[in-house]
């Protein structure tokens, strides 16, 4: 049944076009995003790879810059030459975020440590087994990453400090460290990527944790390291770090032997960009299913708001249907089934209409009002044709075939009324009962058509006859007549019977007996004003006794009802 109806053949057919879209939607959108995911990531790698690269070179202007500046910077010079440790820390210390780099060491000129810039700031030890400042105390000025004692990895740069005088008072270095968690932290803000430092192929600073614990002190893969430590090439691909997936990039950290002593690790956790880019597919798709959702429903509304009115309307054409015509249908508006509510309305108001005028007709006819009948020009089509043909037949059913005159159905019915209305009224009511004169003799004579014919011819008299509206002429039967006068009193209802026998004497219509006389007819009538006590059948009957009487004295007279007069 639901299957049938307006809404499912709509709605069901609409949501499974729709979730297929969906879920079509949803496998392409999930196989181009994961292609996607990996495209992402492959660019994130290249472009923080350069970006660490970049930050690498600045790194290295940076120790250059912080080292130059202050052997040339006279208090520096002074402190140094002075072995004034704590002027020099003085000195020192605030110009890390200036040169952003993260320590500084300074000896004096034979490699002995005045002071350290860093935890733990220890002084006093040698520092000439260290390349930059070998390098450095024999009056270069050179930039590395380098592997020592306290800094395990960094890139730093040594300086020859001289005094005023230009003799060699010491040495500076100035460099950024990579060998702390807090360094590598502070890289994974810039390059929203995991980083580590190895020192060989052991991990000494890194950003990933397991468990919540740092890895501190993992090794490297042998294969990874075999490519970056042993021949010193970068690395780029995937790799599985700890059970994680990585698009990862190794660089080797070439200390100024040429030698790879340290890697420099950036890695993009995939887990993490699919996740992103998942998430951005999610949203889509519960957008999606949300205007999906919408739509449904939008759509139910929209069906809902045409088939309910249809519903009402089919209700209605049943109810006509059952031929309950005075419907008022509720189904109003602009759109396309208020007007088809409008024409359905304008349906059921012509056929009550219809049906309603030829009842009264039938009605009013059968109480003996054959004047009333329908207008058929106030319909169309084939309507008027069938007010035309209900007219016709109701004109057949109460008219005489053969006279045009009202027959005795039609009289029975208009007595019935105006026998009714003397009551009520208290008025006289008159018949005249008329029976043409030996008329077997007649239709003998001139045979049964010019019988007809002179019927026909009394027919006419009578019909005209009538003086009033009101008053009545059919045939009662054979070549028997009959005239109903409401209100007429008996005198008025002699004359009006005298006027017509005279007339139909007067008539072209011979008389089969004697030779040039014409046809006569004997009047019988009757008067009176009826109470509800009074009997129809003997106002009839009173009628007939006076015709019997008329035909009995001789014809072709008059002769009222118990000779009052
Ligand atoms: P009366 O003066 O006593 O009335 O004599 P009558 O011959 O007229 O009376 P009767 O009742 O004996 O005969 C009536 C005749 O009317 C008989 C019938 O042939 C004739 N008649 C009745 N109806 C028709 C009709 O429709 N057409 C024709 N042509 N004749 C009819
Ligand atoms: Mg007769
Ligand atoms: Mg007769």
């Amino acid at each position: 049944m639901f299957r049938k109806s307006f809404k499912m053949r709509i709605i069901i057919p609409t949501v499974t076009i729709f979730v297929v879209l969906v879920v079509a939607l949803n496998l392409f959108l999930s196989f181009r995003f994961s292609a996607l995911s990996g495209f992402l990531i492959n660019e994130k790698l290249i472009s923080n790879t350069n970006s660490l690269k970049n930050y690498l070179g600045d790194c290295e202007a940076n120790s250059r810059a912080a080292a130059l500046s202050m052997a040339s910077n006279a208090r520096a010079v002074e402190a140094i030459k002075e072995r004034d440790r704590r002027e020099i820390l003085r000195i020192f210390t605030p110009t890390h975020d200036l040169y952003q780099i993260s320590f500084y060491t300074i000896c004096d000129a034979d490699g002995f440590v005045l002071a350290r810039t860093y935890s733990p700031d220890q002084f006093g030890d040698n520092v000439l087994s260290q390349h930059s400042f070998r390098e450095a105390l024999a009056g270069n000025t050179i930039t590395n990453f380098e592997e020592a004692a306290m800094v395990k990895v960094s890139l730093r740069t040594g300086t020859p400090v001289y005094d005023a005088d230009g003799a060699l008072v010491g040495a500076i270095l100035a460099g950024v460290r990579f060998d702390l968690d807090s360094e590598v932290e502070r890289l994974k803000e810039i390059f929203h990527s995991e980083i580590t430092v190895f020192l060989g192929s052991t991990r000494v600073a890194t950003t990933i944790t397991k468990n919540g614990q740092s890895i501190v002190g993992t090794e490297l893969d042998s294969r990874i390291g075999e490519v970056v430590i042993q021949n010193r090439r970068e690395y780029s691909g995937d790799a599985d770090i700890l059970g994680e997936k990585y698009k990862t990039f190794y660089m080797p950290l070439l200390n100024a032997g040429g030698d790879a002593f340290a890697t420099f690790f950036l890695g993009i956790p995939e887990a993490e960009v699919i996740s992103a880019v998942n998430s951005t597919m999610y949203a889509g798709l519960a957008l999606g299913f949300g205007g999906l959702l919408i739509s449904i429903l939008l759509l139910y509304k929209f069906i809902s708001s045409i088939s309910k009115p249809i519903t009402r309307l089919s209700g209605d054409m049943e109810s006509i249907a059952n031929g309950a015509l005075d419907v008022d249908i509720q189904v109003k508006g602009e759109d396309e089934v208020g007007l088809l509510g409008a024409s359905l309305q304008r349906v059921a108001d012509i056929l009550y209409k219809l049906i309603d005028d030829i009842n009264m007709m039938i009605s009013e006819q059968r109480q003996g009002n054959t004047d009333y009948s329908l207008d058929a020009s106030e319909f169309l089509g084939d309507y008027k044709v069938l007010a035309e043909n209900i007219l016709e037949l109701a004109a057949l059913g109460n008219l005489d075939q053969l006279t045009g005159i009202p027959n005795r159905r039609s009289f029975d019915n208009r007595l019935e009324m105006e026998w009714g209305r003397a009551i009520r009224d208290h008025t006289p009511i008159s018949i005249l009962m008329i029976d043409v004169d030996k008329f077997k003799n007649y239709n003998d004579a001139f045979g049964h058509q010019q019988g007809d014919v002179a019927l026909k011819t009394v027919a006419r008299v009578l019909r005209q006859s009538g003086k009033r509206s009101i008053d009545f002429a059919a045939r009662w039967g054979g070549e028997e007549f009959v005239v109903l006068l409401p209100g007429t009193d008996a005198q008025g209802a002699v004359t009006v019977a005298e006027n017509i026998r005279e007339e139909v004497g007067g008539t072209e219509i011979p008389c089969a007996d004697e030779a040039g006389a014409k046809v006569t007819i004997s009047v019988g009538v009757n008067t009176q004003t009826p109470t509800s006590n009074s009997l129809m059948s003997g106002f009839i009957s009173g009628a007939d006794a006076a015709l019997y009487q008329a035909k009995g004295t001789g014809r072709n007279r008059v002769c009222l009802h118990d000779g009052r007069l």
